[in-house]
């Protein structure tokens, strides 16, 4: 077994299995149906090993580098098996799970996501709270007995959160005098506790892919704290790197993808391959090697920190310049025609947004990375 450890192998082995086990989507571009076919690959790679692998043993699966997390990814998502959007939330939300969910919590919930068995979902952001993230205000207050809490507030852009069956959630727990970030606490809640709304939003790509969360007396246990009282900050922390990394490694085989099928429609049209394809060839290979280098890290035992930001700016850059590459190269396409190229082009908008904004990501760079002080 553990020479599948090795990523070559594993890869060969992997492609042989998805050459004999026909995972090809139906014909249905909802959101619903990428959701129904996200959770039948899951499915189907949970009862094969493949996505338990490069997970630990004690959260469900069989060991193994985290390296091996990306090959499945590659190979599902740059086939189109499953759509890099659903994959992504794997990869943002079981290591944290993992690292702060009660181990009993982790061993019993983490194999329902990785199976497909169920989606979950982040709710962080709040109507006033994006950037700022710590100046979030849906409450969390301790019961009389002490064994419950009950949550009320309201959460914004929660991605996928009608299909999904939990939330890791942020919320206030201190007092006014508390610092904020010894004031957040971090919950995973059952999306369908009495209480909580769900109201999908519209993005101007067509698709309700996040939603309104609302939380009316809530209540949880306390058994479903994720770490202690006030370690809501620091978890996100440790979670945010990982939305900024390793959530696209996947997505990065889906680009190059999009960039090859991009070159052909070029090609079809009867023009030449020219420098600009050339510069979207450049962006997409320096995100790789950069993806690369984080695995590797990863591989190596480091924690991920604020060089993640790094990545994220380079996954934004990659892809808008792809698409406003396309836009440029296929007249029409994006502007006057109903095509997965419009779709695309404009939720590459989004990529300078979610996970913290562009602007976010150079201030951490420059604030942590090249240690220039405040703007
Ligand atoms: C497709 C998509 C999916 C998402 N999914 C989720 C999800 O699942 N869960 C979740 O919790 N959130 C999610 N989000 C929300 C996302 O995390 C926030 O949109 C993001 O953090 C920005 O917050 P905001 O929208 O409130 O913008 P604001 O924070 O209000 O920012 C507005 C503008 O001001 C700029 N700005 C703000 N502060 C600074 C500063 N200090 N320096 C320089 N410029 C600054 C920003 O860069 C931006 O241009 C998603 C967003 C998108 C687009």
């Amino acid at each position: 077994m553990s020479d599948l450890f090795e990523p070559a192998t594993f890869r060969t082995a992997l492609q042989d299995w998805l050459a004999e086990n026909d995972l090809t989507p139906p014909e249905d571009h909802s959101l619903q149906g990428h959701m129904r076919q996200f959770a039948r690959v899951q499915k189907a790679l949970y009862e094969g090993g493949w996505s338990r692998y490069g997970w630990p043993e004690h959260a469900g699966g069989l060991g193994g580098p985290a390296m091996l997390r990306a090959i499945v990814g590659e190979e599902v998502v740059g086939r189109r098996l499953a759509e890099p959007g659903p994959y992504s939330m794997l990869e943002v939300l079981a290591p944290t799970m993992i690292d702060y969910a009660p181990k009993e919590l982790a061993a019993e919930m983490v194999p329902k996501l990785l199976s497909g068995e169920e989606q979950w979902c982040q709710g962080f952001s709040e109507p006033g709270s994006g950037s700022d993230l710590a100046s979030l205000t849906t409450r969390a207050v301790k019961d009389a007995e002490g064994d419950r809490y009950i949550i009320n507030g309201q959460k914004v852009w929660t991605s996928f959160a009608q299909y999904s069956h939990r939330c890791i959630l942020l919320t206030r727990t201190g007092d006014a005098d508390t610092p904020n970030h010894q004031a957040i606490t971090a919950f995973f809640v059952d999306v369908d506790t009495p209480g909580i709304t769900v109201r999908p939003l519209q993005t101007m790509h067509d698709v309700d892919e996040f939603c309104e969360v609302y939380f009316d007396d809530v209540v949880v246990d306390s058994s479903r704290m994720l770490g202690k009282p006030g370690d809501g900050w620091q978890l996100a922390m440790d979670l945010l790197p990982y939305e900024r990394s390793t959530c696209f490694w996947q997505r990065i085989a889906y680009l190059h993808s999009r960039f090859d099928a991009l070159i052909e429609a070029v090609k079809r049209q009867g023009q030449v391959v020219d420098s600009d394809l050339g510069e979207v060839y450049l962006a997409l290979h320096t995100l790789r090697c950069r993806s690369v280098a984080t695995q590797h890290r990863l591989a190596e035992g480091h924690k991920l920190g604020p060089d993640t930001s790094i990545d994220k700016v380079l996954l934004a850059n990659a892809e808008q310049l792809l698409y406003d590459t396309a836009r440029n190269l296929l007249p029409g396409v994006i502007e006057l025609e109903d095509s997965d190229w419009r779709t695309e082009f404009l939720y590459s908008r989004a990529a300078t947004i979610y996970g913290g904004t562009a602007e976010v990501q150079r201030n951490i760079i420059a604030r942590r990375l090249l240690d220039l002080g405040k703007e």
